[in-house]
């Protein structure tokens, strides 16, 4: 199939990690990237023993430094960049009362501005090359705010703005740079786990229990969207659990 060099951000659990195991099946190669060295590096060696090609490339995706590294690995490794995941995001939803502005802090670092640092770090590759994709993950909430999602829902509305800014800017430069958002529903992952607030905790994990699919449902789906033909772009792909309002 594809044979692409994808780097995936946040590859260490959840989504991330799905979609680089699902996309190195099909002789894709892999770069992972999150803080959490030892996780990825498991990753990676799984996806070896499975004669699949991955890397490990420890990455802090609010250090805009890191995230240029991550992109020269890349290519020094694999020799050039086909898809770039911005996918690494942070969800701890509280009630705007609470004054949890340590919290709203990080949001907008790792969900905004790592996304931001992901595109200025590859799209001048993508550039030169003449082809690539870059896939955002923004969510059904960056569609649509609930009480406790004010802060989430406003990094996931800018993903989205940011994408179809520059999803204009590449079409009208005839750079052959397609932009994806991907905007799931509840997924089983450990996003929930770094909610502090102890009532949207409660609400969140019986909300996630009662609804949540798999994270393996959003690596297929883009994987779906990769292998789409070149001239053609899912922009934007909203994925719910059937079962969720
Ligand atoms: P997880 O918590 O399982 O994964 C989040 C990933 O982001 C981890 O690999 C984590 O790795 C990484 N990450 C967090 N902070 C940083 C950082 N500063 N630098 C680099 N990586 C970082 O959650 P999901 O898999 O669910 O989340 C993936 C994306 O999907 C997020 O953008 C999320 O908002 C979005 N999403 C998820 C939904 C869900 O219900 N699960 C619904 C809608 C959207 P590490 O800690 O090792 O750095």
């Amino acid at each position: 199939m594809s044979e692409k060099v994808i780097v995936i951000t946040g590859a260490s659990s959840g989504i991330g990690a799905a979609c680089a195991k699902l996309l190195a099946t099909k002789n894709n190669k892999i770069v992972l990237a999150a803080r959490r060295k030892k996780r990825l590096q498991k990753i990676a060696t799984e996806i070896q023993q499975e004669n699949g090609s991955a890397i490990a490339v420890q990455t802090d995706v609010t250090d805009q430094a890191q995230v240029q590294e991550l992109a020269k690995k890349a290519v020094s490794e694999y020799g050039r960049i086909d898809v770039w995941i911005n996918n690494a995001g942070l969800m701890p939803r509280s009630e705007f009362i609470k004054g949890r502005i340590e919290e709203w802090d990080k949001m907008i670092d790792v969900n905004i501005k790592g996304t931001l640092y992901g595109i200025a770090a590859v799209l001048p590759i993508m550039r030169k090359q003449k082809s690539g994709q870059i896939i955002n993950l923004a969510s059904v909430a960056g569609h649509a705010i609930s009480i406790g999602s004010g802060v989430y829902s406003a990094t996931k509305f800018a993903v989205r703005a940011i994408s179809e800014g520059l999803r204009q800017e590449e079409a009208a430069a005839k750079s052959n740079i397609r932009v994806t958002v991907i905007s799931p529903g509840a997924v089983a992952t450990e996003l929930t786990e770094h909610v502090k607030d102890p009532e949207t905790k409660a609400q969140l994990d019986q909300f996630y229990k009662d609804y949540a699919i798999g994270a393996d449902r959003i690596a297929n789906t883009i994987a779906f969207a990769i292998d789409a033909p070149e001239d053609t772009t899912m922009n934007e792909i909203v994925i719910r659990p059937t079962i969720q309002k």
